[in-house]
């Protein structure tokens, strides 16, 4: 019972991310990713969306203060070592969360810049992504943009070539992020490749492109279990490493899956 080499308690991780009522995408991804790698998760609600496997019917966003009166109560009593972000739904939301995480100045922050879902229902405002590229990238210690978001954030064409990835990415780090983890999923060809960008180190991941239209809320698990690993003590680069596999795994066990009728989830 006082086992001196057990933990006293486990890694505390915190999500701050918008809740999928088919539980495969957002706070839901987030806190399994946490539970099976053994990191405990809080949580902070942005949004609500009545969602399944088909697509977003509806949202209902959380007034901005009560965002604030969640950050405040989770941050005043647990250690949290790490955090990421994921639906951040609009501008008072992010000013309210940017102004929350001062005061955990050192505690990493791993930035999901969620736009749009894969179905193509909108989960941030158009007029918040200045707000995320101005206020909230500053404080960013790694941003995990797909194509289309890094497209986004920098007003710029879809990247179409590994040499315009790196470009992106290194502009990306010019907005003020530590770190950029630049995610090819989205694009073809065989391999799944994601660029790991900081200011001295990089790293190409690569992984054999998994055919399944059971992808639903892989973005929110990879950057949920890079902030678990995280929250564990391993570097940004095994963190990022370790996350790759576990979607890959995630992915694969629930290739054949027939959960809802649409972009089923994965497997964790
Ligand atoms: N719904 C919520 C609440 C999310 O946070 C996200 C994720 O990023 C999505 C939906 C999008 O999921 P996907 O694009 O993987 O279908």
């Amino acid at each position: 019972f006082l086992d001196p080499s057990r933990p006293a308690a486990p890694a505390v991780a915190l999500t701050i991310a918008g809740s999928d009522s088919g539980g495969g995408a957002g706070i839901q991804a987030d806190l399994k990713t946490f539970a099976a790698l053994g990191v405990y998760g809080c949580s902070a609600l942005t949004a609500l969306t009545a969602q399944n496997t088909l697509g977003v019917q509806s949202v209902h966003s959380v007034p901005s203060t009560f965002v604030t009166a969640q950050l405040d109560s989770v941050l005043c009593d647990f250690s949290v070592r790490a955090i990421k972000t994921g639906m951040l739904a609009d501008s008072a939301t992010l000013r309210a969360v940017v102004t929350a995480l001062a005061r955990c100045a050192d505690t990493p922050l791993i930035v999901d810049p969620v736009m749009v879902a894969t179905s193509g229902d909108r989960l941030l405002d158009r007029d918040a992504e200045a707000t995320l590229r101005e206020e909230l990238l500053p404080r960013t210690d790694l941003l995990t943009p797909n194509l289309m978001e890094a497209a986004a954030l920098l007003n710029e064409p879809l990247a179409s070539d590994p040499a315009g990835l790196w470009r992106q990415a290194e502009r990306l780090l010019a907005l003020g992020t530590k770190a950029v983890l630049l995610k090819g999923g989205h694009g073809s060809g065989p391999l799944a490749q994601d660029l790991l960008l900081g200011p001295d180190f990089s790293e190409v991941f690569s992984r054999p492109r998994i055919d399944t239209r059971n992808s639903h809320g892989s973005g929110c698990t990879l950057s949920a279990a890079i902030t678990a690993y995280l929250a564990s003590g391993l570097s940004l680069t095994d963190s990022v490493r370790a996350a790759k596999d576990y979607v890959h795994r995630a992915l694969v066990s629930a290739a054949h899956w027939r959960l809802g009728r649409g972009s089923g989830p994965l497997n964790h």
